[in-house]
């Protein structure tokens, strides 16, 4: 049997950590939107530019695969937490996971991208967090009269008081 190939598509919470990224028998890929991300001139811009020299590869993901993740996003609602690159990562990782003989892997520290991965039944790992244990989903309650809403508001409808976000968890992760 064929080994399969590992790919992580990694985010930009990732390169900008600070922190080392050393991951041997491996192909690392991310997105053009997250090179955008990253500010030109710094340190985390330095080792971006030296991972790419070492084989970091910028890919696009398709069309279709973005519009499927934003649509899982507006149901968790995170995509009120999510920059386009981050949605970007998550297509990506969408893309490569019906390839043949690739086992795909999002690096990630960004708490919405592993919940919408989770979601998308796409494999995430933590970098320097652990990460989630359960599948959440986004919900807003009023403090001040307790009506929840499950949009994003920010005012509330009913009082007038400032709307709180609330994580609400929905269900522990298989692993
Ligand atoms: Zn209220």
């Amino acid at each position: 049997m064929n080994k399969k190939k590992k790919v992580f598509i990694v985010d930009t919470s990732v390169f900008l950590s600070g922190k080392p990224l050393h991951i041997e028998d491996a192909t690392l890929i991310t997105t053009s939107g997250v090179s955008s991300e990253i500010q030109p001139g710094g340190r985390d811009f330095r080792s971006f530019e030296l991972l790419q020299e070492k084989g970091l590869m910028i890919e696009s993901p398709s069309k279709q695969s973005l519009k499927e993740m934003k649509a899982i996003a507006e149901k968790t609602g995170d995509i009120m937490r999510l920059s386009s690159a981050d949605l970007e990562v998550l297509a990506l990782a969408y893309d490569f996971s019906k390839k043949e003989n690739i086992e795909v892997i999002i690096l990630t520290d960004d708490y919405s991208i592993q919940n919408v991965a989770d979601v998308a039944h796409l494999v995430f790992q933590g970098f320097s967090q652990k990460g989630i244990t359960k599948r959440f989903k986004w919900h807003w309650r009023c403090p001040g009269c307790g009506k929840q809403f499950n949009e994003s508001i920010s005012i509330c409808s009913v009082c007038g008081t400032e709307i709180k976000t609330v994580r609400q968890r929905i269900q522990k992760l298989k692993k």
